[in-house]
């Protein structure tokens, strides 16, 4: 995951130089920037309160260049429900001050530090445990987890309080802490992997040090894998990951397993018997085994579970909208931030980012569709973060049924373990037809005008039979340099069945800059007024269409069709 990746959010051109510098520090950041006022951020926003409090939501540090006094009434709301904490810094506009103001456990102050000593000032740090003693004793780094937070909070009071401290098993971030150390004192930290009762003057901490390796997966997996290590003494918080064969890897008990104790889920190469397969996961472990599905592998140090196998690999076909990132579906967001490798049209790929350096783009010709759909699911099967891209929906004229396509002809099990996820997203007809009213009010059709893929005679027999079934009509890839004449024919079929004066929509552009839209009528109607970029609606007998205030028009299906129900 990238969460720990932060966001940087302008308000002002005058943020900007500044927010480049904080791009030295965290050189993943993107800089969010209000549309409007910032030219040349990374990201394009247009509400700073929402844009703020869904960064938050998701759990991602925030960097706001900005009064400390914005940032806490703009999340205000939120502080109440319980949940993770990120990360959240004011920072002033001249780097002049850097001031941590929420998500303590989540490292706040650590990275006040790092900002503060890249701009040589002192951070406005306010933790008095973090103050005195140069560490969050709460926050123990990654590879160890805190036993109790209440405790917690105790056991730093009272340190504060004057109580001496002795460290017992190791803890090597400890090193740099200035603690009030004493090999006498009655107050001590524990590291260690094992189950431990805490007594009144201790702080548990365990090392992430304990793989389970599963052979097969039953029910109650997690239940069984809790009475494993509480049989081997071994705390929870310990487990760093589950270890499977990779013959498991669409195995869904494991997915719902590692979700329900929170671990992370790694294959390695199937292997004759359970302890091979262990000293493959964990060579240096000490091993327990607990029943015939389960081995416990303890490790001296926390694991490092990236070396470990690798993970299921991952596939998501995700459909931007129509190009407005507020048209684009949260899910959607979230599968940008994790993804690996980015392929699609270079165009929609563009309009995808920007990305992370760390993320590799993949851009292809518009036409090599299967090409590309393979190719996904090659990279997704060496356990990568895949993203194939598509504008609107993928589902619609797009590449989640080639995808589909690939992997339906494909036998090779490493591409059908992958984990595949189509995400929708707001299809051009849908955009456009919010822009006009509700011009697909009632039932419509949908359709590609394109005839690369299919004869033109069923065309022509589609667009027959839905015009006159009296369906509003949706028109994808209406005209192309390739196929210029198409549009018309297609016109002349519709008006067979249709009156000159039915309304029609032409939206062009829709959700990107240089957006269009025009309303018109099938008898005003010709080719030249419509493009490959654009999308043709075309009414049905009831659409209708009225004045808006703003000197256009509103267009509408009404839900009803025959008589007006009621009158
Ligand atoms: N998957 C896409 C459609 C791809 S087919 C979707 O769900 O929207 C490409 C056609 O979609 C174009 O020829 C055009 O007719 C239409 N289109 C795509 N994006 C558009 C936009 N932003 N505005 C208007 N029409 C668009």
């Amino acid at each position: 995951m990238t969460h720990s990746t932060p966001a940087i959010v302008i308000l002002g051109q005058g943020s900007l130089a500044t927010a480049r510098r904080l791009q030295q520090v965290y050189p993943t950041a993107l800089i969010h920037g209000l549309g409007g006022r910032v030219e040349g951020a990374d990201r394009v926003y247009r509400e700073f309160g929402a844009t703020l409090r869904e960064l938050y939501q998701q759990g991602t540090p925030i960097i706001a260049l900005c009064a400390a006094g914005i940032v806490i009434r703009t999340l205000a709301p939120l502080l109440l429900e319980k949940g993770a904490e990120p990360p959240v810094l004011a920072v002033a506009e001249d780097g002049s001050a850097v001031v941590p103001l929420l998500g303590g456990l989540g490292g706040v102050n650590g990275m006040a530090r790092e900002i503060a000593a890249a701009f040589e000032v002192a951070p406005a740090i306010t933790t008095s445990g973090e103050l005195r003693f140069g560490t969050c004793l709460l926050n123990p780094p990654s590879g160890y987890a805190l036993g109790d937070l209440e405790a917690g909070k105790r056991f730093v009071s009272d340190l504060l309080a004057g109580h001496s401290v002795r460290v017992e098993g190791a803890a090597p971030w400890l090193a740099q802490a200035q603690l009030p150390e004493d090999p006498q004192a009655q107050h001590s930290i524990h590291v260690g992997s094992a189950e431990r009762v805490a007594t009144v003057n201790e702080l548990l901490i365990y090392p992430r040090s304990v793989a389970v390796i599963v052979a097969s997966a039953a029910e109650d997996l997690p239940e069984r894998i809790r009475a494993a290590l509480q049989e081997a003494q071994l705390a929870l918080p310990a487990l760093a990951c589950l270890v499977a064969p990779q013959a498991q890897m669409a195995c869904p008990v494991l997915r719902e397993a590692a979700l329900a104790l929170a671990v992370p889920l790694r294959f390695v190469a199937s292997a004759i018997d359970l302890e091979t397969l262990a000293r493959s996961a964990v060579p240096e472990g000490r091993l327990i085994a607990c029943t015939q599905e389960l081995m416990i592998a303890v490790a001296e140090q926390p694991l490092q579970v990236n070396l470990i196998g690798r993970p299921r690999g991952r596939l998501a076909v995700i459909g931007l909208g129509p190009g407005a990132a507020e048209l684009m579906v949260p899910a959607v967001k979230a599968e940008l931030a994790r993804a690996t490798d980015v392929l699609g049209y270079e165009t929609y790929v563009r309009m995808a980012g920007p990305f992370r350096e760390d993320q590799v783009q993949h851009c292809t010709d518009n036409r090599e569709e299967m090409q590309r759909a393979r190719h996904a699911f090659e990279l997704a099967a060496q356990g990568r973060s895949v993203i194939v891209v598509s504008s609107g929906d993928p589902g619609v004229f797009a590449m989640a049924a080639a995808v589909l396509e690939a992997l339906h002809e494909s036998d090779d099990p490493a591409w059908h373990n992958v984990d595949l996820q189509i995400l929708p997203g707001v299809s051009a007809s849908l955009a456009t037809a919010a822009q006009a009213g509700a011009p697909l009010g009632h039932d419509f059709c949908v359709m590609s005008l394109s005839d690369n893929l299919k004869p033109w005679s069923i065309i022509e027999k589609r667009l027959d039979l839905a015009a006159e079934a009296d369906l509003a009509l949706a028109f994808y890839n209406p005209i192309s340099r390739s196929r210029p004449w198409q549009l018309g024919r297609a016109l002349e079929i519709v008006a067979q069945h249709r009156a000159p004066a039915t309304p029609v929509v032409l939206g062009r552009d829709i959700g990107r800059p240089g957006q269009t839209l025009r309303i018109t009528t099938l008898g005003a109607l010709t080719p030249d007024q419509v493009d490959m970029r654009t999308m043709v609606l075309v009414g049905s007998s009831t659409t209708c269409t009225f004045p808006r205030s703003d000197g256009g028009e509103w267009v509408y299906t009404p839900r009803w069709y025959g008589e007006k129900p009621g009158t």
